[in-house]
């Protein structure tokens, strides 16, 4: 009998580019954002503005006091692809974006290896301030900005989302449930008039320290690349 050859050589390199990143000697990222024009509509604009303002207006946060910027978003606020963290680190602090450090790095290489980039997806934290000494933010700092985190899902209307840890699944999808259960499953959920199918993956800074569950991020990668196809978005 002959055996099946399974052997798909652009499958195994896509598969290394992921997995095989050098973090140790180069941490910088590919494909780093530059500043595009995406065109959206005047709606959705004044939307961005005005969430933007508001929280900018929260009150009694003492982040803000700590932090440089705040994080707003990164990517293309047309994409249908939404990816949420947990809370700027320094670097995003220091620069007003998500996602440019170390963590940041391994993200693109996420998203190279299903060939997305920031051009093409969008990218949020559940915390706008960088929590001192990059502790995790308590639970009345998410309770505070969870609001303003559906709204931002409601205004990109996604239809994927794709939640970066424990942080971000926990204040999605609940306290009850753990990730390592909760990973690589779809869940349909309504954010106000959006609904979206979610997927949470594993952050990028946890599987910096764990890098044996870089397999079980790839599975999570290969069913976001799959539905992508599937809802020709
Ligand atoms: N970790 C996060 O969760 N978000 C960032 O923006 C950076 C690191």
């Amino acid at each position: 009998m002959i055996k099946k050859n399974n052997f798909n050589p652009i499958k195994l390199i896509k598969y290394y580019k992921f997995i095989n990143h050098n973090l140790i000697y180069n941490n910088t990222a590919i494909n780093r954002y530059k500043r595009d024009n995406f065109e959206i509509s005047a709606n959705k604009a004044h939307s961005l503005v005005r969430l933007k303002k508001s929280i900018n207006l929260i009150k009694n946060c003492s982040l803000k006091a700590s932090a440089k910027n705040m994080v707003f978003s990164d990517g293309n606020p047309k994409s249908k692809i939404m990816l949420l963290g947990e809370a700027p680190g320094a670097n995003e602090d220091q620069e007003g974006l998500p996602f440019v450090g170390r963590a940041g790095a391994l993200l693109d290489k996420m998203l190279s290896s299903i060939n997305l980039d920031r051009k093409n997806v969008y990218i949020s934290n559940i915390i706008n301030y960088r929590p001192p000494e990059n502790r995790k933010p308590t639970d009345e700092e998410i309770k505070r900005y969870l609001p303003f985190v559906k709204n931002h899902i409601e205004i990109i209307n996604p239809k994927i989302l794709v939640l970066l840890g424990s942080t971000a699944m926990n204040a999605l999808i609940g306290n009850e449930v753990v990730i390592s259960k909760v990973r690589g499953n779809w869940i349909e959920k309504k954010f106000g008039n959006c609904t979206t199918s979610v997927i949470v993956t594993f952050h990028p800074a946890f599987l910096m320290r764990q890098p044996a569950q870089k397999k079980m991020a790839w599975i999570d990668l290969k069913m976001i690349r799959d539905k992508k196809a599937k809802l020709k978005i």
